[in-house]
C-alpha cells in the first residue's frame, strides 16, 4: 500500500545519500593521501587589467589553482573534491600548502624580474579558524622576498553571511597587512552589494556564470552592469572571471569592467611557465578601442 510505498522510498533516498556519504568520504581520503603524498599541484591563471594612462591591458597578477594528481583518475579540478576543501580537518592544511606554494611562485617570478599579484582562494573554513592569520603570517615570513600587497586572498561570501563580525575581523587584519581581499563568484549567493561596502573589500570578481552567455542573455549585461556601477562608486576593483572570447571582453571592457581574467586570455599554467607567457601576452586590439570614457 502507500505506506510501504513511502518507506520504498525512503530506503531508496537513504542508500542514495549513503552512497553519496561513502563517496564523498573516499574522495576526503583520497585527497588527505594527496597532500601527504606531494600530489597537489597548482596551476596558475593570468589576470589582465587596463592601464587607464595608456590604454594598454597588461598582466598584473595570476590566481592559484588546486590540482590533484590522482593515480587513477589523472589531474583533477577541486571541481570535484570542493567537499574536501571545507572539510574540519583538511581545510587548514590545503590552505596552509597552496598559500606556501603560491607565494614561492611569486617569490620566483619576482627572481625573473616579474612583478605580479598572487590570488589564492581561502575556504570558509580556513578563513573562520582561530589559527587562519597565524597561516597567513607564517606563509608571508617563509618568503619574505614577496610583499604582503602582493597577496590577494579570493574569499566567497558564505563566511561573511554565516558570521558578519568575525569575517570582518579576519578581513580587516589581512587589510592591515596590505593583502587584498577578493569576493569571489559574485552575485551567485546572497550577499548584497550592502555586505561588500561593510566588509572592507577591494575587488569583486563577477561570477563566470553571468559572463558565459553576456552576449545573448541581456539580463546578464544588467547584473554586470550593476556590479561595476556601483563598485566604482564604491572604489571597489571589478575582475571578469570566465572570459572565453574576444567579444565577451568587448562587451565588458565597454561597460566599465578593467580587469579580466579567462580562457581567452589563456588557460591555467604552469608556475614556471607564467614569466614567458607574460613576456609574450598580446592583447586584442579590440580591447583597446572598448573602454568607456569614465567622468569621475
Ligand atoms: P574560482 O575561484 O571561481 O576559479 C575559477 C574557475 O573557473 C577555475 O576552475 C578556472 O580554471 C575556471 N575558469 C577560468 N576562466 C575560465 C573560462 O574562461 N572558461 C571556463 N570554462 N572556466 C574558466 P578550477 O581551477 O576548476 O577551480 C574551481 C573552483 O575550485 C574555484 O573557483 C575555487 O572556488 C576552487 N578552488 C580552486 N583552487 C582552490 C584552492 O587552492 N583552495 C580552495 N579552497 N579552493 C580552490
Ligand atoms: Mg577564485
Ligand atoms: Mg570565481
Ligand atoms: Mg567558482
Amino acid at each position: 500500500d502507500a505506506k510501504d510505498q513511502g518507506r520504498d522510498r525512503e530506503q531508496v533516498y537513504s542508500s542514495a545519500m549513503a552512497l553519496v556519504n561513502i563517496e564523498q568520504r573516499s574522495m576526503k581520503a583520497r585527497v588527505a593521501a594527496a597532500l601527504e603524498d606531494g600530489r597537489m599541484t597548482l596551476r596558475f591563471h593570468p589576470i589582465v587589467a587596463l592601464d587607464t594612462a595608456s590604454g594598454d591591458w597588461r598582466v598584473v597578477g595570476a590566481e592559484a589553482l588546486l590540482r590533484m594528481h590522482d593515480a587513477a583518475l589523472g589531474l583533477l579540478s577541486p571541481a570535484l573534491f570542493h567537499h574536501a576543501l571545507d572539510d574540519a580537518k583538511l581545510a587548514r592544511p590545503i590552505g596552509r600548502y597552496v598559500l606556501d606554494r603560491a607565494l614561492r611562485a611569486s617569490a620566483a617570478w619576482l627572481n625573473k624580474g616579474v612583478r605580479l599579484s598572487v590570488a589564492v582562494n581561502i575556504s570558509t573554513r580556513h578563513l573562520m579558524q582561530q589559527e587562519f592569520i597565524a597561516d597567513i603570517d607564517e606563509a608571508l615570513a617563509a618568503h619574505p622576498e614577496v610583499d604582503a600587497t602582493l597577496l590577494c586572498i579570493e574569499i566567497t561570501e558564505t563566511g561573511p553571511l554565516v558570521d558578519p563580525t568575525g569575517a570582518r575581523q579576519v578581513i580587516d587584519e589581512c587589510r592591515a597587512r596590505g593583502i587584498n581581499v577578493s569576493l569571489d563568484d559574485f552575485g551567485t549567493g546572497n550577499a548584497s552589494l550592502s555586505h561588500v561596502q561593510q566588509m572592507d573589500v577591494g575587488t569583486l570578481k563577477i561570477d563566470q556564470s553571468f559572463v558565459r552567455d553576456i552576449l545573448v542573455e541581456p539580463r546578464n549585461i544588467a547584473i554586470a552592469a550593476g556590479i561595476l556601477t556601483t563598485a566604482r562608486l564604491l572604489k571597489i576593483a571589478v575582475i571578469a572571471e570566465g572570459v572565453e572570447t574576444e567579444e565577451q571582453g568587448v562587451l565588458l571592457i565597454s561597460l566599465g569592467c578593467g580587469q579580466l581574467q579567462g580562457h581567452v586570455i589563456a588557460e591555467p599554467m604552469l608556475a614556471t611557465a607564467i614569466p614567458a607567457w607574460v613576456e609574450n601576452w598580446v592583447y586584442p586590439a579590440s580591447w583597446r578601442l572598448a573602454a568607456p570614457v569614465v567622468l569621475e
